[in-house]
């Protein structure tokens, strides 16, 4: 099973590529966390990559698209994967189609996640995960059991994106709706595309990816 999960930050892509990684044991290739990776470890891609997304703007093509192409010709990839954060343009949707066509594959379902903007900035700016086994947390929606204690691994050290707060949000929305909302339609001409509304609860949309992966 190879699949995009499409939408814009906050709609609920990692939670979601998360529960289909166990359900479809395949991997959830997430660029975000590849070049967070990247600049925690201080590489060359990730020097590179710092500023811009702390900016809240889109890393290069050619940086992404040579991550990607790397990632996908691992060996944990061939029975599939859950793209997540990728393509974020038309040239990386074209650079991707590109690279499967050479491999004999392609992708099979593009899932789009659609939610109100409000919402976006409320689910984003009160995100945290914990920072020993990146179980995600969040202000209003969702409260370790225990106060300051992650209920996945016992830890009490959590940490917050550094572009989570509002005003990166505003450049990374407008990234979106520029840059990578054209992938809607490209996906659509393609007849590739599913929308699911991701306003409803987060079991609610796993069911309904679920019932579209299965079909
Ligand atoms: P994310 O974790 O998907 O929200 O990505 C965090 C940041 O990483 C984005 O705001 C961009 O700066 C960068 N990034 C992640 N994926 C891509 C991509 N496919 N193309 C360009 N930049 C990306």
């Amino acid at each position: 099973m190879r699949l995009i999960l499409l939408g814009p930050p906050g709609a609920g892509k990692g939670t979601q590529a998360k529960f289909l990684v166990d359900a479809y044991n395949i991997p959830q290739l997430s660029t975000g966390d590849m070049l967070r990776e990247a600049v925690a470890a201080g590489t060359e891609v990730g020097k590179q990559a710092k500023a811009i997304m702390e900016a809240g703007k889109l890393v290069s093509d050619d940086i992404i698209n040579a991550i990607i192409s790397e990632r996908i010709s691992q060996p944990d990839c061939a029975r599939g994967f859950i793209l997540d954060g990728f393509p974020r343009t038309l040239e990386q949707a074209d650079a991707l189609y590109h690279m499967l066509d050479d491999k004999g594959m392609k992708i099979e379902k593009v899932i789009a996640l659609e939610v109100d903007d409000d919402a976006l900035v409320e689910r984003i700016s009160g995100r945290y995960t914990c920072a020993d086994c990146g179980e995600g947390y969040h202000d209003k929606f969702k409260q370790p059991a225990k106060e300051g204690v992650c209920d996945r691994c016992g830890s009490t050290e959590f940490k917050r994106r550094k572009d989570d707060n509002p005003e990166t949000l505003k450049t990374r929305l407008f990234a979106y709706y520029k840059d990578t909302a054209p992938l809607i339609g490209y996906y659509h001409a393609y007849r590739m595309l599913n929308t699911v509304d991701g306003m409803a609860d987060i079991g609610d949309v796993t069911k309904a990816i679920r019932t579209i992966l299965d079909a």
